[in-house]
């Protein structure tokens, strides 16, 4: 439960199309209330049964089960008439009934409680915002009237005027109905910075789950103006989840010769486990994930990844319409690019890498804005617009903060120093991730020490130290324990830090308190500046640490392999000279103090490969492992050689 002290707060709300997000401003900043479910945005869903009427995440749950009574996408439908080109066509898509009722008005058919009733799409949307407004009075202990709502800038008159109608059925007290782009705006302070100075130009880029709004809105002196918009009504995430559902379709027909497509709930299963899989792409450094379902179809498990190359080859065609309508909408304006002064990202869909970078590329490298959750931007503008008219705070109050995401990226130090990030900056908090690829450097390693830092650099050294701890292993070969380290920072910052070796069990962690260790807002400005200056050196670093650890690799597992007594026997005399030869001289490189360049590495480690591949492929033809360039290594030896041959001789296992 949160303060009830203030008698008069007004809230934000930004009623979206499939989800909707509810923010207040208190404690000096704007704050997203969490629904019962602990979620920050609410399905816009409404359902009706035989017994009640749901609202929200409920509504949306039982969805599959009660498809012709379960309503999403009023917003599609509000102010507009029945007879509407785009009415007509959603029409076709939805499972639910539309009829066309007095005036042209369209009306939505649903059973309820055994009878057949009819609903007007402001009724529709005014369910979502009662529910909105409930959200809000639960978190702050108190009864709200006061809201501003938000709607995208194309709507006209009929539609705003039906969105505010639908408030006022909720009990609302309308503020005032603002843009969706102007609230991005307000979000990022940006009708505040150089005020009384210039017209700005923001150029706000909304990508969600169904739809894609671009808006060119002017601040000239607080007032906003919107130059022109542009969008697709049906297009965004869910295009992109169907994107890999059709090509896992495939997958499956070809593993197992059977077509999924004739069965709704396996499509809508698979869906789910994609549109998990596209979110764990963005929103982790993983550049491949898995897909599982258990029985998927007829009783077959499946499994399989993808990677974010190909998640971004499936959706290449999808990412470029999305340019072509920015450009579309900067013709419009008759404005150049380079005109545009900030670039305001909203929707859950900008997250994905290759839509920021293919954006930020558009923009001849411009800096993106997108430190607020995404989805979040809207209703945060939406609250701090609430505070103003409700005289909670004021227009030129200063250092007006939004803030609740963490500012610099958390990570562990690795091999040669480097940082590996594992919670990105900007990540809005709280969060959990965890990822388990990390192993051992060298054979029977017995403990590790796990130095935990936030920062933007490559190099450990240039970030800031937070923390250590150990962790032991059981003696095993390099590369066998297998250890998850899953970092958490809680609503208050508090980071915890923790690794497990997953076959032992054993386990340590640190916890971080965020006041203590971690850096001032001013220092982290320039830990962010900087780190942009120095992006390019850090790179050409990270790609020589790299290269070499590569290469030591290489050598350890050419003299582990040569040092064993078995495989010493085997070995041509001949063979053993020239790989101690090459092995010596190329370790003479990695003894250097100074890092030599990438390609002074890669000349050494190819020499050696040069070496070592024929003779791993001649042995494998008379000794007890079979290998070939196609790809299979399968070894009596046991595990032990398994991975040194697939390292050494450049195989996929
Ligand atoms: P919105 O309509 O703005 O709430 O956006 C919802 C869409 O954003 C859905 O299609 C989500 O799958 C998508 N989305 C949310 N988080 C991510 C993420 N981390 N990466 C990619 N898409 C995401």
């Amino acid at each position: 439960m949160g303060d009830s002290s203030h008698q008069k707060l007004a809230i934000g709300i930004d009623l979206g199309t499939t989800y909707s997000c509810v923010a207040v401003w208190q404690h000096d900043r704007a704050e997203i209330i969490v629904n019962e479910q602990g979620n920050r945005t609410t399905p816009s869903y409404v359902a009706f049964t035989d017994t009640q009427r749901m609202v929200g995440d409920a509504a949306k749950n039982q969805a599959a089960l009660n498809p012709t009574n379960t309503v999403f996408d009023a917003k599609r439908l509000i102010g507009r008439r029945f007879s509407d080109p785009l009415v007509q066509s959603d029409m076709n898509l939805w499972p639910f009934k539309i009829i066309g009722g007095a005036n042209d008005k369209p009306k939505i058919v649903v059973n309820f409680k055994s009878k057949e009733r009819h609903f007007q799409p402001e009724e529709i949307s005014s369910m979502i915002l009662t529910k909105m407004r409930e959200i809000a009075e639960t978190y702050l202990g108190t009864l709200i009237k006061d809201a501003v709502v938000t709607v995208p800038a194309y709507f006209n008159n009929s539609q705003r005027q039906a969105t505010k109608d639908a408030s006022k059925i909720a009990g609302l007290n309308v503020l005032r109905i603002i843009n969706e782009p102007t609230a991005a705006a307000i979000a990022y302070g940006l009708d505040k910075k150089e005020r009384f100075d210039r017209r700005r130009n923001i150029f706000v880029f909304d990508l969600g789950g169904g739809t894609f709004d671009v808006s060119l809105v002017t601040i000239n002196k607080g007032d906003f103006e919107v130059q022109a918009v542009d969008g697709d009504t049906h297009l965004g995430g869910e295009d992109f989840d169907n994107r890999m559902v059709n090509f896992f379709v495939k997958e499956f027909k070809r593993k197992h010769k059977k077509d999924i497509t004739e069965s709704p709930r396996t499509l809508r299963r698979l869906r789910t486990a994609c549109e998990r899989a596209k979110r764990t792409l963005s929103s982790t450094s993983l550049l491949e994930t898995n897909v599982e379902v258990d029985a998927l179809f007829e009783g077959i498990d499946f499994c399989s990844t993808i990677t974010r190359a190909r998640f971004e080859e499936l959706n290449k065609d999808l990412f470029t319409k999305c340019l072509e309508i920015v450009e579309k909408c900067l013709i419009d304006a008759k404005m150049d690019k380079s005109k545009i002064d900030e670039v305001v990202l909203v929707g859950g869909s900008t997250r994905i890498p290759k839509v920021q970078q293919l954006l930020q590329d558009f923009f001849g490298g411009k800096h993106l804005c997108r430190s607020i959750n995404p989805d979040e931007a809207v209703a945060y503008g939406a609250a701090v617009q609430a505070a103003i008219l409700s005289g909670q705070v004021f227009e030129n109050s200063p250092g007006i903060v939004l803030r609740d995401v963490n500012p610099l990226s958390l990570g562990i130090g690795v091999k040669g120093g480097l940082m590996h990030i594992i919670i990105p900056r900007n990540t809005s908090i709280p969060t959990t991730i965890s990822v388990d690829k990390f192993t051992t450097v060298v054979d029977n390693q017995k403990k590790a020490e796990f130095c935990v830092y936030e920062g933007e650099r490559t190099r450990v050294g240039d970030n800031n130290l937070l923390g250590k701890f150990t962790l032991t292993f059981p003696q095993e070969p390099r590369g066998v324990p297998n250890v998850k380290v899953c970092f958490s920072v809680d609503d208050n910052g508090i980071l915890n830090v923790s690794a497990e070796e997953t076959r032992s069990g054993n386990k340590n962690g640190t916890a971080i308190i965020n006041k203590e260790g971690r850096l001032p807002m001013k220092e982290i400005e320039r830990m962010v500046q900087e780190a942009e200056q120095f992006k390019a050196d850090d790179e050409r670093y990270k790609k020589k640490v790299e290269a070499k650890n590569a290469l030591e690799i290489y050598i350890y597992d050419i003299e582990s392999f040569i040092n064993d007594e078995e495989i010493g026997l085997k070995l041509l005399p001949s063979d053993q000279k020239k790989i101690k030869d090459t092995v010596e001289k190329a370790s003479q490189l990695l003894d250097v103090q100074q890092l030599a360049e990438v390609y002074e590495y890669d000349h050494e480690k190819k020499e050696l490969e040069g070496i070592m591949i024929p003779i791993i492929m001649k042995m494998s033809q008379d000794w007890d492992f079979s290998a070939d360039r196609s790809g299979a290594v399968s070894s009596n030896k046991g595990k032990k050689w398994k991975s040194i041959v697939k390292n050494l001789a450049n195989l996929s296992i």
